[in-house]
């Protein structure tokens, strides 16, 4: 997709913030343990590569992706820390891996089986493996004792191979209850115990598990949504042990604004009509940028004020009812701070039913990210 750098719409990322966030993950931290910053889906939105040197530059000793191809632009970009990738990867790319010094999880016998001639036919150093236990959250890895046994006694056997990590992830490190959770931690430490050594990083924590869990540190945390200053568990648990700056906003401008006359309708469908003669302003974004379509009837600041989006919002516009006459080109707040008044991502995951992870994630490609200091 085309980014529009010719258009006000764009997203403000917070160094200052991810910095501020990093560096209280890692006060909490116990002395050499790692801080690997989850910076998968272009950083939650707020752009990956730009992510990634502000994490790496505020104490960040590796990175989590989502899939291979994150992971080579790291590597393209200049990345030389560790990087794991967390979803499962083709066992035909083991050899690509390998040679970018990349390291994948693993979750079956059956995997190492196939990536092995694929590795010993690129000729590269080891693959580093993390070997992937599947505690409860019922995703990927290994659910059996005798089958990680296995696949371990299968990786130590070949050169191939380098078993420099087992992990697991939780489904509800976020949530009040935290019986499921303790299920998981119980699990994983019996599969865990069952290794005949300890490889070189052990790691369960996500960022609810970082705020909520510090005893399940082991010896590295994977830092997502936190890092954005997004409390992962949305309004479930306000408590947290340092403030989260959210390092996001959006903003945009007006481009144009007329006086409706009452009666006359505003977008598709015809759905709102002015119920007086008002001031329609119209800004350049809509759900090709990410700004859903199902957020009509909520609002976005201009001038301090919060302005209603009315009629269906379209693929690059919607339109909004202004308090009196505003010039186009009025600064328009759709995510942040205007004067005393502020509109978070959590303010429009819950309009739109969802969580703030969807809401950033969904901001698209089409959306300049630019670094201020702060927001
Ligand atoms: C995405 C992801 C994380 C990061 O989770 P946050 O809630 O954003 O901290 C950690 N581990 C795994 C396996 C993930 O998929």
């Amino acid at each position: 997709m085309v980014t529009a750098t010719h258009r006000e719409s764009r997203v403000l990322v917070s160094e200052a913030a991810i910095q501020h966030n990093i560096q209280h993950a890692l006060d909490r931290l116990p002395a050499g343990t790692d801080l690997l910053a989850v910076v998968k889906a272009d950083g939650y939105g707020h752009g990956l590569l730009r992510v990634a040197r502000i994490a790496a530059a505020s104490g960040a000793t590796g990175f989590c992706v989502a899939v291979l191809d994150e992971a080579l632009a790291l590597r393209a970009a200049g990345f030389t820390q560790p990087i794991l990738v967390l979803g499962i990867v083709d066992p035909r790319c083991a050899g690509l891996a390998a040679a970018q010094n990349i390291a994948l999880p693993v979750g079956s016998l059956e995997w190492l089986e196939a990536a092995l001639p694929v590795l010993e036919a690129a000729e590269t150093a080891p693959l580093r493996v993390h070997l992937a236990v599947d505690s409860g959250m019922g995703r990927i890895g290994f659910r059996e004792v005798a089958d990680l046994q296995n696949a371990a006694a299968f990786g130590a056997a070949h050169k191939a191979f380098d078993i420099e990590g087992l992990f697991t992830h939780f489904a509800t490190a976020d949530a009040a209850d935290t019986t499921y959770f303790q299920t998981q931690v119980a699990r994983f430490k019996a599969m865990l115990a069952a290794l005949p050594t300890r490889p070189r990083y052990v790691h369960v924590a996500n960022s609810a598990t970082s705020l909520w869990h510090a005893a399940c540190t082991c010896n590295a945390i994977r830092f997502g949504v936190a890092m954005y200053g997004l409390n992962p568990s949305g309004h479930d648990i306000p408590d947290v042990p340092y403030a989260l700056e959210p390092a996001l906003s959006l903003v945009s401008a007006l481009t144009f604004v007329k006086r409706l006359p009452a009666g006359e309708a505003v977008s598709y469908g015809a759905t709102y009509r002015a119920q007086q003669d008002e001031w329609i302003g119209t800004v350049p974004m809509g759900y090709a940028d990410g700004w859903l379509r199902r957020l009509q009837g909520f609002h976005v600041l201009v001038d301090g004020q919060f302005c209603e989006i009315v009629g269906r919002v379209c693929m690059d516009q919607f339109m909004i009812r202004l308090p009196k006459a505003y010039k186009p080109g009025t600064p328009v707040v759709l995510v942040g701070q205007s004067g005393e008044a502020e509109i978070t991502l959590q303010d429009v995951a819950d309009y739109s039913h969802t969580i703030h992870y969807e809401i950033a994630c969904a901001l698209s490609e089409r959306l300049p990210r630019e670094s201020v200091d702060r927001i």
